[in-house]
């Protein structure tokens, strides 16, 4: 029986908090960076802010071995391709972390060259302001999704948990209103 197989109640809870728990304490991002916010993100892995202290001192060479994408820097159109195949080599579960104002929403470079946001080419979990966001910054981004993580429902808690979601999305506004126009 997997992880996501496990019946809803007392054991579905306890396999979450440890789930929650490995992965959280486990992460291991991935190497490459884009921009000026990746020398941020390299410091922050230096002796000085120390990112080995949450059990991220890997930053692995191969997508196989990593769970976690920092996206450090912007997205120009030729790289997109290839930030989505980093992407999709990397293991499942894996969470993306936009870093900065450029990977968030392409930031001061609002024109054709730059993707107006990673979240058009991966899913993102957590955004991080900041042009660059200093390393402090990205080390409480990364505790903040290691909350997330943890908190993060398996098997049919995910599913409920889906399901809320969407249906909240549906209700709020203004989506809710632009379906009373168009009625
Ligand atoms: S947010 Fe600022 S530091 Fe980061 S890639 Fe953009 S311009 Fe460079």
């Amino acid at each position: 029986m997997g992880l996501e197989e496990a019946p809803s109640g007392f054991l579905l809870t306890t396999i979450e908090d440890l789930a929650g728990y490995l992965r959280k304490a486990s992460l291991w991002p991935v190497t490459f960076g884009l921009a000026c916010c990746a020398i941020e993100m390299m410091a922050a892995g230096a002796s000085r802010f120390d990112l080995s202290r949450f059990g991220m001192e890997v930053f692995r060479a191969s997508p196989r071995q990593a769970d976690l994408m920092i996206v450090a820097g912007r997205v120009s159109q030729k790289m997109a391709p290839v930030v989505r195949q980093v992407y999709d080599q990397m293991s499942e579960p894996k969470w993306v972390l936009s870093m900065g104002v450029c990977a968030s929403s392409g930031g001061m470079f609002n024109n054709y060259a730059i993707v107006q946001g990673v979240d058009h080419i991966v899913p993102v979990d957590i955004y991080l302001p900041g042009c660059p966001p200093r390393p402090e910054m990205l080390i409480n981004a990364i505790l903040a999704l290691h909350q997330q993580i943890q908190d993060a429902p398996l098997g049919v808690n995910r599913v409920e948990a889906a399901k809320a979601a969407e249906a909240a999305a549906i209700e709020a506004t203004p989506t809710s209103q632009m379906i009373g126009l168009l009625r």
